[in-house]
């Protein structure tokens, strides 16, 4: 086993339904509110590019006639959480099947956890909360919107920030990242630890065309953590 599993939120402990719509609505309902220029609003087409934008989304932003950075992910925070809440209530936000059991059994070994999102922190211990799993977290990392788009990954900070709060020593112990983008793989990999793709189902990612970094495992089910050798 490794002595430190670092697990990404979205789509990887939690399940949302249909989260490319879900997130671009959220872009676009962010976009309206926040326009001078509604005619300079970008298509879905042009509001898919924003996700692979990395530090250049402010441009991207700007481009299409929104000036404040800073505020619109505070917006864009307010939307996701009001969403999150209406379809926890209505049972439509869950946990994957196998959470519980595998978060349960690496803690029960004596292993730390802890969580990474590029989520809002505090939408983050909302969820945490919710489903009843953040006691079994050491240490959880999400974004503020005044901080920093900038640490959010493929940036490895969150992963590092982490590691030295729990006095991670990289020459007596192994710690490995599990989450389900390519976003995940990379900041791992900048952090210099092991990086673990989740695929849920077989289908996700048959291609990883494009991709600057790849993973040192692929799994479907967080229960075949367990058997990774390492
Ligand atoms: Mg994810």
């Amino acid at each position: 086993m490794f002595d430190l599993y670092l697990f990404d939120l979205d789509n990887t402990i939690l399940q949302i339904p249909n989260p490319s719509e879900y997130f671009d609505n959220i872009l676009n309902e962010t976009l309206k509110k926040l326009t001078k220029n509604p005619e300079l609003l970008p298509n879905r087409e042009k509001r898919n590019k924003f996700w692979f934008s990395g530090e250049e989304y402010i441009k991207l932003l700007e481009s299409w006639g929104i000036i404040d950075g800073p505020y619109f992910w505070k917006f864009f925070d307010e939307i996701d959480y009001e969403k999150r809440m209406t379809l926890s209530e209505q049972g439509k936000l869950c946990l994957y099947n196998d959470v519980k059991n595998v978060l349960e059994e690496i803690s029960k070994a004596n292993k730390k956890l802890a969580l990474i999102s590029n989520t809002a922190d505090y939408i983050v211990k909302f969820i945490l909360e919710k489903f009843e799993i953040s006691h079994l977290f050491h240490e959880t990392f999400g974004l503020g919107y005044e901080k920093d788009q900038e640490v959010a990954k493929p940036s490895p900070e969150g992963i590092l920030y982490v590691l030295k709060k729990l006095n991670f020593d990289s020459t007596k112990s192994r710690a490995i990242m599990v989450g389900d983008s390519r976003l995940d793989v990379f900041a791992a990999k900048r952090a210099n630890i092991s990086a673990c793709l989740i695929k849920r189902d077989l289908n996700k990612y048959s291609s990883k065309n494009g991709w600057e970094v790849h993973p040192d495992y692929e799994i479907e089910g967080l229960d075949e953590l367990f058997s990774l050798e390492n």
